[in-house]
């Protein structure tokens, strides 16, 4: 009875609380009368002893609760409004938000009824009209799920930020055999006293142990073998660790190839822990400029792109017993060339068990493509997972996804799961940690701690292994991963996964041969991966950033192989060096664009790494020595000419490191510019600004404070020296002189132009760049230090599509060193 004469109350006090007023106003003023309402009595709209909210009465423990969130989100508030966020990563315009800030203004008028009175929303929303009309705009799908949302709404997610945002739950990801889980439990892992044999204890409970047996028979009987199974089964790690219990490697090495070389450092790094052996002994990884292996070796894992390079120096793989292809799901390039190549030795190699493992169940394909070889199935195993999508379409994903994770931080206990955000890249990973670090700086205890943990390709090794630890209690982690996070690394305790939907890719043009980094929707197969990371060891939620409408209508069911979206020069390249010369009869499992394969042959031609013929010159075969584009290494190869091998390999190599040399700090940006500046007097352009960089650094003998004081990541530096250092001994290998030639820039503009004289472009009237050979707009990338000069012509390292084309490392260039050094791709018009 009480609470229904409470409730009366309260509707009746929303009723008088200027309701009619509000809708008589236009949008614009209720909006302009919320805002000054906001700054100026915040907190003078609580009566403090009557506990009073816009004229209505709370119960004190509403009131603290209110009150105490008022806080937070004033901090939070403030910190917002100081941290001026980039809008390089707007979404294309299809996504921006027709409301702006607008919308949020209303988020907030609607989110602090909701805190009152769940029930009373529909009355409240004098913008109620408005909002069903933009429901129907934004599609049918949320429609849908639109009403049934209505209910369920209030339980999940209270509102503390300004710009809050709304989620439509929309569906629950079955979960899969999850009450085997507590089953499943040794009983000895409640025993275990080291940490060792606490690791033994886990690996028994992961899902691929009940089927050890049986996948030890398929291997024996089969040579060929596809192995499907959830993410966090235990293929990686296991797989090898049980043939070699098996004792296969007592014929040759166990090699195990990953897409990326966070992964294969990081498995590699847990099972050597798992055997209990030193990093680098019998357990090791390769990666591309890094091996950490040796003679011990017996399991190695390594970059799909490695075990390519091995075929160079061992054609029919003879140290090796067993070859697992893993994550042949991702199908990189490399892993679609490898395809190929195992395939082929497999045939004249009895012995060779070939594993080819997968974390998606479209496994008919690989089966098919290896002459129908078995499908060995783990059953897997995940808690359902609630998918939530937003209402309206986000502007800004990256500013979504922070927002997210803070709202799920702040509303949710601390100690129930953590969080897993995909981002696109480290820069914006890195800006989300800024961020997050600046929106939580000052909330002390406020708010739980928060454990940001990035994960990305360069992320240094000792920093990579940050993720995996467990979580302290009273605190929550969450991780900011790029699409490694997506089925290559499994971090347990993930309850909350952030999806916004997007992840870089490269994009190529086969019909202009140019290649581009570009931030792409992920496909709908990626979509449900990233959802099934929360379920893992509990019952998880995914918050997708976009909204149901664009799941099912602008998503693609599967991602693109890449082997159809990218430059074939490098892989050309190689094979030719396999003595493959018949690439059109290769036999791939989704052939590549004939018009890429003919476009990366005339490349190789134009670098003279191939002859008229399409044969391998003794150009071409140095050039295939290094691990490098085609383009890299014909600059290097080039340099011999030039006497100025050795400026070139460090150009080479800090190019290498991609764009993580420099770094602003936000609160000093002016002297980072500055020091930055520096490096670029005279105009030398931005790969003379690479060696300046480099050799200055290495004539302080590679000071760490050196690095500081320039605003320069001593990592990055280190790592290009190590890659540097390895140029150094291939020069070697292909017989290249090390000689230098510092003073005259000229020669080594003129070697990177024996590279690059493809990526030539000339200015046009508007302060546009125009590509020579097939005429694209394109522009100088801000942070170059010629984006201000504009010189006439230039050449440039790469493409990036973000808001434009951008060229991003660039050099100018005297027109006649095109005609001079690639006379059959350039001539002069008279
Ligand atoms: P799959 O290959 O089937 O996806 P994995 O073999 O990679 O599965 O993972 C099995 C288990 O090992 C997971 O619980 C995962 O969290 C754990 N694991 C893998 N790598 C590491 C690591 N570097 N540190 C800690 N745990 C790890
Ligand atoms: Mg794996």
């Amino acid at each position: 009875k009480k609470e229904e004469e409470e409730a009366i109350r309260r509707s009746n006090a929303l009723e008088n609380d200027g309701l009619d007023t509000l809708r008589k106003m236009s949008r614009q003023e209720y909006l302009k009368k919320r805002e000054q309402k906001k700054l100026e009595e915040l907190r003078d709209d609580i009566e403090d002893e009557q506990y009073l909210f816009e004229g209505v009465k709370l119960t004190e423990a509403e009131y603290r609760e209110l009150r105490y969130k008022k806080e937070i989100y004033e901090l939070v508030k403030k910190r917002t409004e100081e941290f001026d966020n980039a809008n390089e990563y707007r979404m294309p315009d299809a996504y921006d938000d027709q409301e702006g800030g607008v919308n949020q203004e209303k988020r907030f008028a609607v989110a602090v009824q909701r805190y009152r009175d769940p029930a009373a929303e529909e009355k409240m929303n004098p913008f109620a009209e408005q909002e069903a009309w933009e429901e129907h705009q934004i599609g049918k799908a949320t429609l849908k799920f639109g009403s049934k949302d209505k209910k369920q709404k209030h339980d999940n997610y209270e509102f503390v930020f300004e710009d809050q945002i709304e989620f439509i739950k929309a569906a629950v990801m079955d979960g899969v055999n999850v009450e085997q889980e507590s089953s499943k439990q040794s009983p000895e892992a409640s025993l275990a006293k080291t940490a060792f044999e606490k690791l033994q204890s886990d690996r028994k409970t992961l899902p691929i142990y009940s089927y050890r047996e049986e996948l030890l028979k398929a291997i024996n009987e089969h040579q060929v073998l596809v192995i499907v199974g959830e993410t966090g089964s235990g293929k990686t790690t296991q797989i090898p660790q049980y043939l070699h219990e098996a004792g296969y490697t007592e014929r040759g090495k166990i090699g195990c190839t990953q897409p990326r070389r966070v992964a294969a450092m990081s498995v590699a790094a847990r099972v050597s822990q798992e055997m209990g052996v030193k990093l680098g002994h019998e357990v090791g990884y390769s990666i591309r400029f890094e091996d950490c292996t040796s003679e011990k070796t017996i399991l190695k894992y390594m970059t799909d792109g490695m075990l390519l390079r091995e075929f160079l120096g061992e054609p029919d793989l003879a140290s090796y017993s067993v070859v697992m292809v893993d994550e042949a799901h991702e199908r990189t390039l490399s892993t679609d060339i490898l395809f190929g190549l195992v395939k082929d030795i497999a045939r004249f190699r009895p012995d060779l068990k070939l594993l080819i493992s997968s974390a998606t169940l479209d496994a008919e394909k690989f089966s098919d493509y290896f002459d129908s070889a078995p499908i060995f199935k783990i059953p897997g195993r995940r808690f359902p997972v609630e998918i939530h999508y937003t209402k309206a379409p986000e502007a800004d994903y990256l500013d979504a996804a922070i927002v997210t994770a803070l709202q799920i931080h702040v509303t949710q206990p601390p100690g129930d799961g953590d969080i897993l955000v995909f981002l696109t890249g480290q820069e914006e990973i890195e800006t989300a940690e800024e961020t997050l670090k600046h929106r939580t700086r000052g909330l002390g205890t406020k708010i739980a701690e928060l454990l940001i943990c990035p994960i990305y390709a360069n992320l240094p090794t000792e920093l990579q292994a940050k993720i995996f630890e467990p979580t302290p209690e009273g605190a929550r982690k969450v991780v900011l991963a790029t699409n490694i996070a997506e089925t290559s690394l499994t971090i347990d305790g993930i309850k909350y996964v952030i999806d916004p939907g997007f992840s870089k890719m490269k994009s190529y043009n086969p019909r202009t041969g140019m290649e581009s980094l570009l931030v792409t929707p992920i496909s709908k197969a990626s979509a449900n991966q990233r959802a099934g990371r929360s379920g893992r060891t509990g019952p998880g939620k995914c918050f997708r950033l976009y909204t149901a409408y664009n799941y099912y209508n602008d998503l693609d069911d599967n991602t693109v192989p890449e082997i159809q979206r990218t430059n074939l020069a490098h892989v050309v390249l190689a094979l030719k060096s396999l003595g493959i010369n018949d690439l059109l009869n290769f036999d791939f499992m989704d052939p590549p664009p004939s018009e890429a394969l003919l476009k990366a042959l005339e490349l190789l031609y134009a670098l003279s790494a191939l002859n008229k013929h399409g044969e391998l010159t003794k150009v071409g075969r140095r050039m295939a020595e290094f691990p490098l584009d085609p383009m890299l290494s014909k600059m290097i190869v080039a340099s011999d000419k030039y006497q100025c091998s050795d400026e070139v390999i460090s150009i080479a190599a800090m190019l290498s490191i991609g764009n993580s040399i420099f770094y602003r700090p936000k609160d000093k940006q002016v002297h980072a510019d500055n020091a930055r500046l520096n490096f670029h007097m005279g105009n030398v352009g931005d790969h003379i600004a690479l060696l300046k960089v480099y050799s200055s650094w290495k004539e302080t003998n590679f000071s760490t404070q050196w690095c500081y004081e320039n605003y320069i990541q001593v990592r990055s530096m280190k790592r290009a020296r190590d890659i540097r250092d390895q140029l150094e001994g291939l020069l070697e290998r292909v017989e290249i002189e090390l000689t230098s030639n510092a003073n005259d820039l000229d020669v080594i503009k003129k070697a990177i132009t024996s590279g690059f004289f493809p990526h030539s472009a000339k200015l046009q009237k508007n302060g546009s760049y125009r590509t020579v050979k097939h005429p694209q707009t394109v522009h100088i990338h801000p942070s170059s230090g010629l984006a201000q000069l504009l010189p006439r012509w230039v050449i440039y390292h790469e493409l990036v599509l973000t808001t434009k084309e951008y060229m991003r490392q660039v050099t100018e260039l005297k027109p006649e060193w095109l005609v001079e050094i690639a006379p059959h791709y350039y001539q002069l018009k008279d």
